[in-house]
């Protein structure tokens, strides 16, 4: 191990009950599909693990080296709103926690490496679908400037996995600043103990939020402090998800992450045609987390955050107690309540900036909502309509938007709006915030067929490239532009469990 490698396991200390100690099942046969080079580096991960045999055994789980310890983390989570105590990590190990050359800790997890003591009635194993999945999505949301978790690597095992239909396995191993969930604060909120909410608070502000100790001196302040923290991470996340056109799918209490990150990648996709109503996800048949609820889910999820911090948020030696715990579910709910101003804040500037306006331009938010609205009518691609606003020539649009009236009018007055910005200068800002390429379903689901029924990794590795570089339009990946033709849409995703 170089000296400049270290690694340390700080949550699963913190109390037994949060996490179990366990190993990954071996498998048969592993194969590299991937592996992060420049992430490694950033990680200091010792090169003796970069795509090497050693590499290929540790993130196949068949042979770990002295420093990890692994875990397996306990968490519970509203699922489309109905709550299960008993979820944790049943088909992930976290190995354990890095600390990078420049300080920063990461979580390494592999995921679909077999069964551990949350599995409950499932294989523990993940089908390599989800992982290519996974893989490409969150490093293509990485890209894009999306807080998220990273991929490191992806293995195939060379055994099966029964879903549906049998399907080849894999495993990921992805890397996060913490896996710590909305679903963990309500496992230990389930543990019925201060002192342990407390413990698990202090270190969450310890590890995420250290301005806090800083700004308030110990006590409930500090957990007001948090929840307020926590709910503005959210706030800016989904607001970058909806001026990108993301749709996570299963914003499920526990796959919200308490860092403000992207997790957990099921069933997401990124919209083609504007609709607000869109919903990808097999299991999401009311339409819980489709696009536009995206931003009201994320406000029930955080709800149920502050629920968690209620017992810690009153001074326990208050002298009329009934009166503080008043004051207290007062001051959360309006945190709570506060989300809707600092997601409108977060909305309007991303998308100003996606039409070249400054958030308080007086015509941004007028602008903007007429150009959803005709998208939405005539059923115009996300990505694309905002990439080409930052086309010298308006050829592109015009034909985009089938030179209709109501395009043709707005056309003009966002030309009259944006007027003072010499055209280098728009031009320049509209295509660093509108990206050209994002991971479109249909090539994502080509490139799994690909890599399965030939087991070549071109396809794979060239979309890696491509999104690597989302906001550069290269003729070379011209073709990974366009959305999907009729016959290659995918309107449905499945979670892959
Ligand atoms: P998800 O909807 O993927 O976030 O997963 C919800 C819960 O189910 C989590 O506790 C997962 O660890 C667990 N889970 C999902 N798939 C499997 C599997 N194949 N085996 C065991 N547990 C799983
Ligand atoms: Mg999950």
């Amino acid at each position: 191990m170089s000296a400049s490698f270290t690694t340390e396991l700080s949550y699963c200390q913190l109390a037994n009950e949060f996490s179990t100690s366990c190993s990954p099942s071996p498998v048969s046969a592993p194969q590299w599909l991937a592996f992060n080079q420049s992430l490694a580096a950033e990680l200091g991960l010792p090169e003796a693990f970069w795509g090497t045999e050693a590499g290929l055994q540790l993130f196949a789980g068949n042979q770990l080296p002295d420093w990890a310890q692994p875990h397996a983390l306990a968490y519970s989570g509203h699922q489309f709103g109905h709550f299960n105590p008993h979820l944790g990590d049943g088909r992930a190990i976290l190995l354990t926690e890095i600390v990078t050359p420049e300080g920063q800790r990461f979580d390494l997890q592999l995921k679909g490496s077999g069964r551990t003591p949350y599995s409950r009635r499932g294989d523990g194993r993940s089908a390599i679908g989800p992982v290519i999945r996974e893989y490409l999505v969150s490093e293509a949301m990485h890209h894009l400037g999306v807080p998220t978790t990273r991929a490191l690597a992806a293995v195939a095992t060379g055994d099966w996995v029964q879903r549906e239909q049998a399907q080849p396995g894999a495993i990921l191993a992805r890397v996060a600043r913490s896996h710590l969930r909305v679903g963990t604060a309500q496992y230990v909120l389930n543990l019925n103990s201060a002192a342990k909410l407390k413990s698990f608070a202090d270190y969450l502000i310890e590890r995420h939020y250290p301005e806090i100790i800083l700004q308030h001196a110990p006590g409930f302040a500090r957990y007001d402090a948090l929840l307020s923290a926590v709910i503005d991470k959210q706030a800016q996340l989904i607001a970058r998800w909806m001026s990108l056109g993301f749709i996570h799918g299963v914003m499920n209490t526990d796959n919200m992450s308490l860092v403000g990150d992207t997790i957990d990648y099921g069933p997401c996709a990124f919209m083609e045609a504007y609709n607000e109503h869109q919903v990808f996800s097999f299991i999401d048949k009311q339409g819980r987390y489709a696009y536009a609820n995206q931003p009201a889910m994320a406000q029930w999820n955080l709800a149920r955050f502050a629920e968690t911090l209620l017992p810690i948020m009153t001074a326990n030696d208050a002298p009329e107690p009934e009166a503080a715990i008043a004051a207290t579910i007062e001051r959360a709910t309006e945190l709570v309540m506060g989300f809707s101003d600092k997601y409108q804040q977060y909305y309007q500037a991303y998308f100003s900036a996606k039409i070249g306006l400054s958030a308080d331009h007086p015509e941004a938010s007028k602008l903007v909502q007429q150009l959803l609205a005709i998208m939405q009518q005539q059923h115009i691609d996300f990505t694309l309509a905002f990439r080409y606003l930052g086309d010298a020539e308006p050829k592109r649009r015009n034909h985009l938007f089938s030179d209709s009236a109501s395009w043709l009018t707005w056309h003009q007055q966002w030309l009259h709006a944006t007027a003072s910005t010499p055209t280098h200068q728009l031009q320049r800002q509209l295509n660093e915030v509108n990206p050209a390429l994002i991971p479109r379903n249909h090539l994502i689901e080509d490139c799994i067929n690909e890599v399965i029924k030939t087991g070549s990794l071109a396809q794979f590795v060239r979309l890696q490239q491509a999104f690597a570089q989302p906001y550069q339009e290269r003729a070379e990946y011209a073709d990974l532009m366009p959305p999907a033709t009729a016959s290659q849409q995918v309107t449905t995703t499945f979670c892959g469990t």
